[in-house]
């Protein structure tokens, strides 16, 4: 099963935590929203979820 929950792109700068929405930009700044990392919660094969979102990581 795919995930569409999307991550603040800035939240490191902007928020204390990471804001996840479902949609294009960030519900508390306005900012892009980019696909998220794996979430620690996601119980679908995590390590290799964690391994392909470093390699995403590259893009950025
Ligand atoms: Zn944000």
């Amino acid at each position: 099963m795919k995930s569409d929950i999307r991550v603040c792109a800035s939240w490191r700068d902007r928020h204390d935590r990471p804001v996840y929405t479902l949609s294009d930009t960030c519900p508390e700044c306005g900012g892009d929203a980019e696909n998220s990392a794996p979430a620690p919660f996601d119980p679908e094969d995590p390590h290799g979820r964690y391994r392909r979102a470093l390699k995403e990581r590259r893009r950025a």
